[in-house]
């Protein structure tokens, strides 16, 4: 199992009757338009990311039933003060672009509210004004398929690097079966080039008994932290 961590933007928008209808699904008593502030945001897509990885259509329909309900915390800190929006609709869309991968590209959007309270102003100023627009968003995926060969890199050692090119065809990770939709988190300071996405492996080596295997996976990992 791997948690995979990924960068993502928010935008303002305006309260629809069906976004009350949605969002009033998820109070314990009636809110009005007034009350709420909404905004959308692209969780993640099929692109093939700054990692040399896309997430497949199959996992992000899968992320679009796990990220709803969920709560958007700041700073990666989920005390209850910094529980700040909460998403109320999630959808899987193309929009006619052709994804590097050849698939129609396809996009999770998430649409989030919260309630309009004073100590949240500041928060939904800085979104209104594109301060506060940057997503950081954490799943649990189960299998890493690589691109030329269709092994499992999780449990398996293939040898392809990921970003090189093998018979002109590019290498990259394809990010299957989200099992965990862990956390939506705010983040404070703007992504650098670099920045917004981490990842974090775990639990992999159970899956081997073999000291070899154990040592091969030790590889691969060092591998990955070289191509972070
Ligand atoms: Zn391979």
């Amino acid at each position: 199992m791997s948690k995979i961590q990924k960068a993502t933007e928010v935008s303002g928008q305006e309260i629809t009757t069906e976004d009350l209808a949605l969002i009033n699904q998820h109070t314990i008593r009636e809110f009005s338009a007034k009350e709420l502030f909404v905004f959308k945001t692209v969780l993640c897509d099929n692109e093939i990311d700054r990692d040399s990885e896309a997430f497949s259509r199959g996992s992000l329909e899968k992320m679009a039933e796990l990220f709803l309900g969920k709560t958007i915390i700041a700073d990666h800190e989920p005390k209850a003060e910094n529980q700040q929006a909460r998403i109320y609709h999630t959808e899987v869309v193309e929009d006619g672009r052709t994804a590097s991968t050849g698939e129609p590209y396809t996009k999770l959007i998430a649409q989030c509210y919260l309630p309009r309270l004073n100590s949240n102003q500041n928060l939904i100023t800085e979104i209104e004004a594109g301060i506060r627009k940057e997503l950081s968003v954490g799943c649990s995926i189960k299998k890493q398929i690589c691109s030329i060969c269709g092994k499992d890199r999780t449990h398996e050692f293939c040898g392809h690097r990921k970003g090189e090119t093998y018979d002109g065809k590019l290498c990259y990770v394809k990010l299957e079966e989200p099992s965990d939709a862990y956390e939506v988190s705010f983040v404070a300071v703007p992504a650098q080039p670099n920045a917004g996405v981490t990842k974090q492996f775990k639990n992999q080596t159970e899956a081997f008994d073999s000291l070899d295997q154990r040592l091969l996976e030790a590889f691969l990992y060092l591998r990955k932290d070289d191509a972070v």
